[in-house]
């Protein structure tokens, strides 16, 4: 896949999750107003998780739209940590709240305090809600697949877990209304615990970028091999590598044949970079250094 494939591409990714937010949206007003109406908190809790898949959901449409924009006089490697300070922003929100949830649900349990049957209401938009979900899995899934996009395919998999959230609170608010009245507390406790990963994850990745985390052994022995399979390559130093709002960027010094000239060194440094953005298509911001093979600079 080239850069430019990976451009293309860019509208049908675009209408999935601009559709997807559509959905979030709807259901997530939904939710909350039929979680009050019928007094579930399991699918209060659910329609807090869909707002906050919503506000990921402006975050992946605002990093691409603003998170892009080029590299001015004072962000010289452009805006993609914008992106990051966001998830991070979310993710501590999402925390707070899922505890919040938490906390409620099992002081309910507990305490065996407010206990109320909910209303059928809260069934039904439980199920709209697992067969929406359910349909922006498989239509998220064929964009993925079309594309090759491994971001999509997370996107995708995230509306099948959000289907299985409400799958749990039909569960929950099914027990109640078959008697099992702390069934809907549990539901609420069990989706909060769900909330709460998806929080952990945001602020796990965000964190773990803003500290300059780089790639895996694994991810680095593949790039290894890729810079020596260059013709000209006599072997690399420092390759350092971190992470910003999808992002890659990559440092490395090459090691060329001191005796050719600095126009052929380039040419040289010139493949290993396009060696590498193949490697990471759309995805690299690579600094090449080159130095002769056998030289050792000072610490
Ligand atoms: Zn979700």
């Amino acid at each position: 896949m080239t850069i430019d494939s990976a451009a293309n591409a860019w509208p049908l990714k675009r209408r999935v999750t601009l559709i997807g937010a559509l959905v979030n949206l709807v259901l997530a007003v939904a939710k909350v107003i039929g979680g009050i109406l019928a007094q579930s908190q399991a699918l209060i809790v659910d329609g807090v998780h869909s707002l906050s898949d919503l506000a990921s959901d402006v975050l992946v449409l605002f990093a691409a739209r603003y998170g892009s924009l080029d590299a001015d006089h004072n962000h010289p490697y452009g805006h993609a940590r914008i992106e990051t300070l966001a998830t991070l922003a979310v993710g501590v929100v999402l925390l707070a709240v899922a505890a919040g949830f938490l906390l409620d649900a099992s002081s309910r349990l507990l305490l065996g305090q407010d206990m109320i049957v909910p209303g059928q209401l809260a069934l039904w938009v439980a199920l709209g809600s697992v067969l929406a979900k359910e349909a922006m899995f498989h239509a998220t899934r064929r964009v993925a697949r079309r594309t090759g996009s491994s971001l999509m395919l997370a996107n995708a998999w995230h509306h099948r877990s959000d289907a299985l959230s409400s799958l749990v609170v039909i569960v929950g608010v099914g027990g109640a209304m078959l008697g099992l009245i702390w069934f809907d507390a549990l539901a609420a406790a069990i989706v909060a615990l769900m909330l709460a990963w998806v929080a952990w994850k945001l602020l796990a990745g965000a964190s773990l970028e803003l500290v300059d985390t780089g790639l895996s052994r694994k991810e680095l022995a593949v790039m290894a091999a890729t810079i020596d399979g260059v013709a000209g390559v006599r072997g690399f130093q420092d390759l350092r590598t971190r992470l910003m709002g999808g992002q890659v960027l990559v440092d490395v010094q090459i090691l060329v044949d001191g005796q050719i000239t600095v126009a052929e060194a380039d040419l040289v440094a010139d493949q290993v970079r396009q060696a590498l953005i193949e490697q990471l298509p759309g995805r690299a911001d690579i600094t090449i250094g080159i130095r002769p093979a056998g030289y050792n600079r000072a610490p």
